[in-house]
């Protein structure tokens, strides 16, 4: 839908659809902006233009319209004070890690909070109504502007005024009313100088009018009525209208304080402390009209560093001026604004990495350590992760149990940074070097498989600057989470499947079939748990017919058999198979288990990603930054075993989801989103309590014992541990029991090298598309990517590389890929094995010269040894360390002469 259509049609009528009691009390007038042509709505009779264009444009900084000042947490108390006095409550904020939507990573507007999965669709759930709450909501397309614009945030606070127009809750007269008297009574600002703005909303189908308040050109808040769904002209009004009325809380302090920008009245001490550290030199007076020309002219010009150069040119800034005074504060700005991002997000338990949200914490963190390098600052994260805290906490109260985890994670991911930056220096100097002209998206390639920032870039002088579009294009690429479909089946008009699992749970029953079709059996009630979070399903018979499969298809279970179907209308005899369903069971129970033993000994950053359970074996994976230490392994087992000999209670019981979410908090979405309204919560004491809808034992003796048979770093931030449970258990420790106790010092150290190994290993392999795709992109002539040579004519690709920090399984895997990717390409690997050079040579199938083996030949007599293998892959090696490049030279010969 047109967003514009649908503002035309509501100003066409704006009695109906703007016009609120307010604006006939208080004599607004109608307005129309000569400049933007959008209409507002006014009781000055001086103001002809809307509020971004006209004269008062931000002329707050340095000169605020209220006699009070209040900064960041003052202003929310101010917030709250008005809205709980006129009938709101005030409700916690929700984690900015958004676990009750798989669409979304982070919450991203106060909104969200209240909407919740239910089948197919979007609903809204509010605990109260109406309500008020200081949502911080995490966004990251807008990173080049922070710390620039003076009011770009990669996390802010948005005001949630919301309210359900019901008995409790009102509709627009009343928020408009409310709304006005917060500015005027509770801030103190003039009545003239409150501007609504006429504008429309849309989005998921629904749509709906809106006011922004503006005062001096800063909006302030936006009120939306959300009312109609359909499209425009053929429209309905919604069941369920809803007022998101988003305001922002840093705008709020920064009208009040009138400071340069919002940076300077949102960090508490902060922003201040460093300013001192570092020191700037600039005339306060000048700030304030460097600012002033940001904040007016951010929409006039095509991208932020033209706005600066404008702002620059107007207010007469010299070079020095810029150099020691605007380019460390924005610095400082970014810095605490970054910092912010981070304590709140991994508070909630997000952690930096390469994939999903992840991405954009570690890119965040990436660009505090960028900047103060590049300004030569300085700064101890620790202590402004403190100063932070310490302010927010009165806000934020439960940002302080997480203080010393917030620190652990921000200290693991320095280091990662300070080891992989010789290699990057490297790869910066190379380009250099080679006076390459990069675009946006060679630094986004570049990023993904180095890991290498565009600041560090420009900080080293390999780029002029940033491009304006990097970090929306890098956000865009990262911001959703996939979501799968499953395969369809004829089940259009079958009645729900009765869950007996769920009930009496009978090993056997009799069930009437009222589908049957190809292999699949559909009955009016079933006792086969079906395949779900993470459990595998039962087996069993029916009708003397194997089930091999069992799976929901919506609210139907559809069984899988073996050697033949009974007939629709048959009533059938059902068995399940109850020695697999115990094996299941226990692992399942045992998962809980584990989970939160795993977070009790690792830190809270420990969520499950997924799960798996069979009869006699089950994976967890957890998200962790290192691979497990046996040592950890050894206590997380302990941890675990003791839940079990303290045979604790299992307890299932069902609440309504917002009542679960109310009482327990969003730990229990560890299996992920729950799509019902009623949630199934299993607890183990007050141990662990997920939202779950699996089998579980009564007791945890019944699990006898848990065993950790294998761990291992599956991807950056995650963890898989292999367990078994049960008899299985028993099994493992018989069969193990020699090796067990022969585990020696030497055992252990050798594990721990073999963890790092493989660490190593899957971050070369995660680093290989990215590479491929790079090389993929180079024109004619030699380039060199991360020490990768790479060489391009019309009729051939050859790449080469004698570096080190790669191994054997990163050339055989880069190998294949490129010959895939490219089948005019060739490549030969030479690398150290213990006292040997080995070379891999990989030749794709329509190269020049398609000889692999001969490659390989010749490179392994140079090295004093013997090749072999065939046309498209061969491997040899020698002793002579000191050929390794006349080697390379020679395979170099034979592919491009
Ligand atoms: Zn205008
Ligand atoms: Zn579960």
């Amino acid at each position: 839908m047109d967003k514009a259509e649908i503002l035309a049609k509501f100003s066409a009528d704006p009695d109906k659809y703007y016009k609120v009691n307010l604006f006939e009390e208080q004599g607004y007038q109608r307005k129309v902006c000569p400049t933007c042509g959008r209409f507002f709505w006014t009781i000055d009779e001086n103001r002809n233009y809307c509020p971004e264009d006209s004269d008062d444009t931000y002329s707050f900084i340095g000169d605020p319209p209220t006699l009070k000042r209040f900064d960041y947490s003052q202003a929310w108390n101010e917030i709250e004070l008005f809205f709980t006095k006129n009938g709101h409550t005030s409700v916690s904020r929700y984690p900015v890690v958004c676990r009750w939507r798989d669409d979304l990573y982070f919450t991203i507007a106060s909104i969200v909070n209240f909407q919740r999965v239910m089948g197919s669709k979007v609903v809204f759930e509010f605990p109260a109504n109406p309500i008020i709450v200081p949502q911080p909501c995490l966004r990251f397309k807008d990173l080049e502007n922070v710390g620039i614009t003076g009011r770009h945030f990669s996390s802010f606070c948005m005001i949630g005024q919301l309210s359900i127009p019901n008995e409790q809750g009102y509709w627009k007269d009343e928020c408009i009313d409310l709304d006005f008297r917060l500015l005027t009574n509770q801030f103190g600002i003039n009545k003239n100088e409150i501007v609504f703005v006429e504008d429309v909303w849309e989005g998921g189908g629904s749509f709906g009018s809106s006011l922004e308040y503006y005062v001096r050109g800063l909006e302030l808040g936006n009120a939306v009525f959300t009312e109609f769904q359909g499209e425009l002209g053929n429209h309905t009004v919604l069941d369920q209208k809803i007022i998101d009325m988003g305001a922002g809380l840093e705008r709020f302090a920064w009208i009040t304080m009138g400071t340069p920008t919002a940076y300077d009245c949102c960090f508490g001490p902060i922003t201040e402390k460093l300013i001192d550290k570092v020191g700037i030199d600039i005339e306060p007076d000048l700030l304030s009209q460097y600012f002033i020309e940001i904040a007016k002219n951010q929409e006039k010009y095509p991208n932020i560093l033209e706005v600066k150069n404008h702002a620059i040119a107007n207010v007469g800034l010299d070079q020095q001026k810029v150099l020691q005074g605007i380019n460390p504060l924005e610095g400082i700005y970014l810095i605490a604004d970054h910092i912010r991002t981070l304590i709140f997000a991994i508070s909630d338990g997000a952690l930096p990495s390469n994939v999903g949200g992840g991405y954009n914490l570690r890119i965040v963190l990436r660009r505090i350590i960028g900047t103060m390098q590049r300004l030569g600052l300085k700064l101890d994260l620790n202590e402004m992760i403190d100063m932070h805290i310490d302010y927010l906490k009165a806000t934020y109260p439960e940002l302080e149990e997480k203080r010393a985890d917030v620190k652990t994670i921000i200290g693991v991911e320095y280091k990662r940074y300070e080891e992989s930056k010789i290699r990057m220096e490297k790869i910066a100097i190379n380009l250099k070097a080679k006076k390459h002209v990069l675009n946006v998206n060679d630094l986004i390639r570049m990023y993904e498989s180095d890991g290498i920032t565009p600041d560090y870039l420009k900080e080293l002088d390999v780029i002029p600057e940033i491009p304006p579009t990097f970090y929306s294009k890098l956000s865009e690429l990262h911001q959703m989470v996939d979501t799968k479909q499953k395969e369809k089946l004829p089940l259009e008009n079958t009645a729900e499947t009765e869950l007996l699992f769920y009930g009496d749970d009978p090993r056997e029953f009799e069930a009437k079939v009222l589908g049957s079709f190809d292999k699949y059996v559909v009955l009016d009630k079933t006792s086969f748990y079906a395949r779900g979070g993470g459990q595998e399903p039962d087996h069993g018979t029916i009708s003397g017919f194997e089930v091999v499969d069992v799976n929901k298809h919506g609210n139907v279970v559809v069984h899988e058999l073996k050697d033949g179907i009974p007939k629709e209308g048959k009533t059938v005899h059902c068995i399940i198979d109850s020695k697999r369903r115990e094996g299941i069971t226990k692992h399942h129970t045992s998962t809980h288990i584990l989970n939160s033993s795993a977070r009790n000994i690792l830190g809270s950053w420990v969520w499950q990603n997924s799960a798996f359970k069979e009869e006699d074996h089950a994976r967890l994976d957890i998200t962790h930054h290192s691979a497990l230490t046996k040592e950890q392994v050894k206590k997380i087992e302990e941890c675990a075993n003791k839940i079990v000999q303290k045979d604790m209670q299992v307890t299932i019981e069902n609440f309504d989801r917002g009542t679960a979410e109310q009482k327990y908090g969003f730990r229990i979405y560890q299996g992920g989103v729950v799509p019902v309204k009623s949630v199934r919560i299993v607890s183990i004491g007050d141990f662990d309590v997920e939202a779950c809808g699996g089998t579980h034992v009564k007791k945890t003796k019944e699990i006898d014992l848990i065993k950790i048979t294998r761990t291992k770093r599956i991807q950056d931030g995650v963890v898989r541990l292999e367990f078994v449970a049960g008899p299985a258990a028993q099994e493992y420790v018989k069969t193990h029991e020699a090796d067990l106790a022969k585990l020696t010092a030497e055992d252990v150290a050798k594990e721990e090298r073999d963890n790092l190994r493989d660490q190593k290993k899957a971050e070369a392999r995660e680093k290989i598309p990215g590479l491929i795709e790079q090389i993929m992109e180079t024109k004619t002539g030699t380039t060199t990517i991360d020490e990768i040579e790479v060489t391009t004519a019309d009729a051939v690709r050859f790449c080469c590389t004698t570096s080190e920090q790669y191994d054997e399984y990163f050339h055989i895997n880069f190998g294949e890929k490129l010959i895939k990717a490219d089948s005019k390409a060739s490549y030969c690997g030479i690398f150290e094995a213990g006292s040997t050079l080995r070379t891999i040579v990989y030749v794709g199938e329509s190269s020049k010269n398609r000889n692999a083996v001969a490659i390989a030949k010749a490179v392994s007599e140079i090295l004093g040894g013997f090749g072999g293998g065939n046309n498209r892959f061969a491997q040899g090696g020698g002793k002579d360390k000191s050929k390794k490049d006349e080697a390379i030279k020679k395979a170099r010969q034979m592919v491009l002469e």
